[in-house]
């Protein structure tokens, strides 16, 4: 555990997945306990995994925040629960959207969806046989204690949603310092995607999401896997800047055939990549391809992709 700042704690577990860490975050509370905001995955063994953590806090665990819906962020969230009695916050938005992909949980829409777009069956398979193993390490909460809102706090942190990465994705401020989950990132970018059951322009949203950074300039973004950001507003339009060069590239890719967002995602991404990296690969690519419609500088035929202006007339 590491004291990143004064009264806030970090904890990092290694993780299976396209990232191989994620980082928890321990706050000290005005009662002096601690609110623990993201549990990482859920463990077989929550005992082995939490108690050392939890041994080593001069103070109860007064809370658990989740800031976004995400395995590697939600998936511990029971586990803690369930050890230290401690009440689940989390957002409203994210809280619906976790009972979608968690509970009532649909292989057949999402197969049926990388098919129309594009996606060949031995990838399609790969996905369901990898989500059905990751499912078992989702440890969410049915029935949290309180869901939040843009504008509640929580001991004094301001809640926000920025939505983008995750539908619902909360972030916790205070005096300059964001505890950030997903939202803005160090060296890599978060990864936006388009999936079924979620909003429409999930690049739009992260643009907006992007603005906030930039107008509030924060001190500093704690965040759920590699360095905190230690200048969020430069690091904010860095991110936009990356987004504007992948649109271009993504327009660039369309031509007079109309392509499926898988198509588009080889053109856009290497082409050996692994099953999860080929997934975040095309909802990536769908989200630009959405974003490029509502700009006006791409069209949709079917479910597949063009340039704009090359349906007029047809
Ligand atoms: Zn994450």
């Amino acid at each position: 555990m590491v004291e990143v700042e004064k009264g806030l704690y970090r904890v990092t577990f290694s993780l299976p997945l396209g990232i191989d860490h994620v980082h928890c975050y321990f706050v000290r509370s005005s009662k002096g306990g601690f609110i623990l905001v993201d549990t990482g995955l859920g463990s077989r063994d929550p005992e082995k995994r939490w108690r050392p953590v939890l041994d080593r806090l001069d103070g109860p665990v007064e809370a658990i925040v989740v800031t976004h819906m995400h395995p590697d962020h939600v998936g511990g969230a029971g586990d803690v629960a369930e050890l230290t009695g401690a009440p689940v916050f989390q957002g409203r938005i994210d809280h619906a959207q976790c009972a979608l992909a968690w509970g009532e949980r649909n292989p057949q829409l999402f197969a049926e969806y990388w098919a129309s777009h594009g996606m060949p069956r031995e990838t399609i398979e790969g996905i369901a046989t990898e989500s059905g193993r990751l499912v078992d390490a989702v440890h969410w909460v049915e029935h949290p204690d309180r869901l939040l809102e843009a504008g509640d706090e929580v001991d004094g942190w301001r809640v926000d949603v920025l939505p983008g990465h995750a539908d619902g994705h909360i972030v916790l401020e205070r005096e300059g310092v964001v505890l950030a989950g997903d939202t803005i990132l160090t060296g890599i970018t978060p990864a936006i995607g388009l999936y079924p059951n979620s909003r429409p322009d999930p690049l739009g949203d992260y643009l907006e999401s992007l603005r906030w950074y930039e107008e509030r300039a924060p001190r500093v973004a704690y965040t759920g896997h590699r360095d905190p950001v230690a200048d969020p507003a430069a690091r904010a339009a860095e991110i936009a800047v990356h987004h504007a060069h992948r649109l271009d590239r993504t327009e660039a890719a369309l031509d007079g055939t109309p392509l499926s967002a898988y198509e588009v995602s080889l053109e856009l991404f290497d082409d050996d990549l692994s099953t999860t990296l080929r997934r975040f690969a095309t909802a990536e690519a769908l989200a630009h391809l959405e974003r490029l419609v509502l700009e006006g500088r791409a069209a949709r035929v079917g479910t597949s992709y063009t340039r704009a202006g090359d349906t007029i007339g047809a």
